[in-house]
């Protein structure tokens, strides 16, 4: 029997690397304004080296972000082949699984649902840039709907699994082309990047004039105010996942960044396809005002979504989406 490239991927195990991670931990300043300043919150135990991670926010900007944290190399050794495979410090995701039983409605990345999404923006044929691509699940959907897709992604074995597929990516940000594509997309990317600045600066680069980017992200909006309440938020504390996960975004600091990296605009989006999200899709699904599918069809299911949707943003139960930016 013939082995598929994936399975070949999986089974030929080489030597796991050993990461010096202390040696890897360093002092940095704020990403967005380089302000040295600022004010620690808390700590949250490292999923793979239970090192109480420092959760701190900039005096200046008000960015959140992990200090120490990891340094640029030892952040490239994270994406190896145990975190695609579940195994790494975001035990959740579980990319090889997904892709090889061909769940193309995985919680974590729903390809589908961000084709369906961008094609509001940029319905195809367009050029798109999947920024952190990962092992290319994305790319898949966005080219079987009819998208000129790359992908740039930093990791050496997730690069190496979505070339074998046959799709062009990217592993330094200087061979990424200039002025290329109609949008660029940033899925549950920045959060990981040792600096978002130059991964917007990057994207900027590589969008056509009048290009958009899409990124998803947490919504910090209002945490920081909740943490000094002493209240808890669950969700969002979940979110921070050292190693891997070290900044955190309000829709105050992604305006800042788009400010500083040049977009000619920033815009609030509500995408008119939604994605099941959790309490309350399932209290509107039990309600029958919503059906399995995945958009609401008839007019009575669509005031039902959209108005609770929207209620539940008003009350604070769900945040909107961050703003997005235009070159
Ligand atoms: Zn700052």
């Amino acid at each position: 029997m013939q082995m598929k490239p994936e399975e070949n991927l999986l089974t030929n195990a080489r030597e796991p690397v050993a990461v010096p991670w202390k040696l890897w931990l360093q002092d940095f300043p704020c990403d967005l304004c380089g302000f040295k300043e600022e004010e620690f919150l808390c700590t949250v135990p490292g999923t793979l080296t239970k090192y109480p991670f420092r959760l701190v926010r900039c005096r200046s900007c008000g960015l959140l972000y992990l200090n120490p944290r990891l340094n640029g190399d030892a952040i490239r050794e994270l994406y190896d082949r145990d975190y695609y495979n579940g195994k790494g410090f975001d035990t959740h995701v579980n990319y090889i699984d997904d892709l090889l039983q061909s769940n193309e409605n995985s919680k974590v990345t729903r390809p589908k649902e961000t084709v369906r999404i961008i094609s509001e923006l940029k319905p195809p044929p367009s050029t798109h840039l999947d920024f952190g691509c990962g092992v290319g699940d994305l790319l898949r959907q966005s080219v079987r709907q009819g998208y000129e897709s790359e992908g740039y992604e930093i990791s050496q074995f997730a690069r190496h699994f979505a070339s074998q597929h046959g799709f062009t990516v990217y592993g330094d940000l200087r061979e990424i082309p200039s002025e290329q594509y109609d949008i660029v997309t940033a899925i549950e990317v920045l959060e990981h990047c040792s600096s978002p600045l130059e991964a917007l600066r990057a994207i900027y680069q590589a969008l056509k004039p009048g290009g958009v980017v899409f990124y998803t992200t947490c919504n910090f909006d209002g945490y920081y105010e909740q943490f000094r309440k002493g209240g808890k938020d669950s969700i969002r504390n979940a979110y921070v996942k050292p190693e891997g996960h070290i900044h955190f975004f309000s829709s105050a600091v992604m305006e800042l960044y788009f400010k500083k990296v040049g977009f000619s605009q920033s815009f609030a989006f509500e995408p008119r396809h939604y994605v099941k999200e959790g309490r309350l899709f399932d209290l509107l699904a039990r309600m029958h005002l919503v059906g399995k599918g995945s958009s609401p069809e008839r007019t009575i299911q669509k005031a039902a979504y959209y108005g609770s949707r929207r209620l539940a943003i008003m009350l604070g139960i769900r945040k909107s989406s961050l703003p997005l930016a235009q070159k």
